[in-house]
């Protein structure tokens, strides 16, 4: 009853998760100099361009 809220719970506020804070704040989208970027509120720094999060994981190609 509750699955659907907790699922939508973890990928609104939880997403993506800050890799230098990891459980504790997501990334905000912001748009820098260089273009969209995810940022890190706690820190106030750019963490990775929006787009390339994730590409990693997926291997090279
Ligand atoms: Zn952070």
């Amino acid at each position: 009853m509750y699955e659907g809220a907790r699922i939508d719970d973890v990928l609104t506020h939880h997403w993506p998760q800050c890799p230098m804070h990891p459980r504790t704040h997501p990334l905000n989208a912001e748009l820098s100099a260089a273009g969209p970027m995810w940022r890190c509120a706690q820190s106030d720094v750019d963490v990775v361009k929006i787009g390339e999060l994730g590409a990693t994981e997926r291997g090279s190609s």
